[in-house]
């Protein structure tokens, strides 16, 4: 997709006459790579013609930007479909709430509800997972073995198959089972009771009916919709059919990490008018990102792939500190000392700052628009960790024995799962920056793809 649009400004930016043809077919072109990235048609339409409303054809023959002009006003308008106007219901740590999962069998869910549960376990919450799924018999084991794995209590039973083929099974066994799951768990003082759910039916009107049923029952805080990136064009309407019998509050796509382009996901938000809150990038526990707009809409557009960060820093680092970064990253290295380098750089908000927070999953978690003031305290409790290491001259992260994250943190007066953060912050970065590796490093003038 990055690649058909980037060529679509490419040939624009060469004719040397801009007129309204010459806008329509870059348009078009854009049209044609939006859709083969499953946006909705309708979406693609409206978003061209908002387009050729806000660029104004002399500013696109006068300046020789005319590429990033359109480039920034078809990120804006992607950027715009994709924020609701509302955010996500914020749920309270300490008080109980409860979230319900909802999304068509094979979306994700489950694995999605542990990813969740997880996620807010190690920011201190105490997450529990109630299994509502009746309907597929190997539910519950599935449930069990991730909550196990994450040691998260789980609630749940067994269904047999033999019932299900005998047709024992009553319509209102899931309400009941996830009623009194949340109950259980709210005596025993959970804070995150998560409500996963049945993705089929022998009707899709009972399931619908049944999705009703469990939310009335247990009367979820939130309600969050799971959807597989690669369902397509489909998911406008799989996303509005969910809203129509439960009160969609929030969406999560699955499977970021595969060939999909996710475009899917402005459908959703729209249909839902609900925000992308987490994205699933795999199938472990940790492979799970919180969602972010803009870096998004780069992937989306191509543009936040790495031979677009090589360029951005050709862009904006300073020259002579060029080479030395692009070589080490292009070795796969990235060493707790540039992570340092690149902290100190975030402090100063300096150009760098810039560039590391285009990459996807660098800049929600570590720098929360309008947070700045936290997240440069955590840099810098962070940088004191690392003096740290420094000082007992072992810089290593991946030589960590418990007694040594113990001398780290009496080192640097910080709390011990203080150190365990900022390694995981570390690991995280490093497999971002692992993907460099081998990346070839075009010269300065060199570069057609932006
Ligand atoms: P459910 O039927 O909606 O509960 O879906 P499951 O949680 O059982 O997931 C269906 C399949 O998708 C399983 O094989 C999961 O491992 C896989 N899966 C879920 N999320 C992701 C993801 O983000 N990436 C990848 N690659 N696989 C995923
Ligand atoms: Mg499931």
């Amino acid at each position: 997709l990055g690649g058909s649009i980037s060529r679509a400004l490419q040939q624009m930016s060469n004719a040397t006459i801009i007129d309204e043809k010459v806008l329509n077919e870059c348009l078009n072109e854009i049209t044609r790579a939006l859709l083969q990235a499953d946006v909705q048609f309708k979406l693609v339409r409206d978003m061209t013609t908002n387009i050729k409303k806000i660029v104004n054809l002399e500013d696109l023959a006068a300046g020789h930007n005319k590429r990033r002009i359109i480039q920034q006003a078809v990120f804006n308008e992607l950027c715009k479909i994709l924020d609701p106007g509302k955010p996500s219901f914020t749920l309270k740590k300490g008080k109980p709430s409860v979230v319900m999962f909802v999304g068509l069998q094979g979306s994700g869910k489950t694995t999605t509800c542990t990813k969740y549960a997880y996620h807010h376990q190690k920011k201190g919450w105490k997450p529990a997972l109630v299994c509502a799924d009746t309907f597929r018999a190997g539910a519950f084991d599935q449930l069990k073995q991730n909550a196990t794995k994450a040691k998260i209590p789980f609630y749940g039973r067994h269904v047999l198959s033999e019932s299900i083929r005998l047709n024992l099974y009553t319509e209102s066994d899931p309400v009941k089972i996830a009623v009194d799951g949340v109950e259980t768990f709210k005596k025993e003082n959970c804070d995150l009771i998560i409500v996963d759910t049945s993705g089929r039916h022998k009707q899709e009107a009972a399931l619908f009916e049944e999705m009703r049923q469990v939310s009335e029952a247990t009367k979820p805080d939130l309600v969050i919709f799971v959807m597989d990136s690669s369902i397509g064009q489909a998911a406008f309407d799989q996303a509005q059919a969910f809203r129509q019998s439960v009160a969609v509050g929030a969406v999560i796509v699955t499977k970021m990490d595969g060939h999909a382009k996710g475009g899917g996901a402005l459908s959703a938000v729209a249909a839902t008018k609900s925000p992308v809150i987490f994205i699933g990038t795999g199938e472990h526990m940790d492979e799970f990102e919180v969602f972010d707009v803009k870096p998004f809409v780069s992937r989306l557009l191509g543009m936040g792939d790495l031979s677009g960060l090589v360029n951005k820093i050709q862009d904006v680092v300073p020259m002579d500190q060029q080479p030395e970064l692009l070589q080490k990253l292009s070795e796969g290295q990235f060493t707790l000392r540039i992570m340092y380098e690149q902290f100190q750089n975030m402090l100063k908000m300096g150009p760098l700052g810039q560039v590391f927070s285009m990459l996807p999953g660098f800049s929600s978690e570590m720098m929360p628009q309008g947070r700045e003031k936290e997240s440069q305290a955590k840099f810098k409790r962070y940088m004191t960790m690392m003096d740290s290491m420094t000082d007992e001259g072992n810089t290593n992260p991946k030589i960590m024995t418990e007694s040594r994250i113990m001398r780290i943190a009496r080192g640097s007066g910080r709390l011990v799962h203080e150190v365990m953060e900022m390694l995981e912050e570390y690991k995280r970065l490093a497999k971002i920056f692992s993907k460099m590796k081998g990346l070839r490093i075009p010269k300065k003038g060199d570069m057609s793809s932006l």
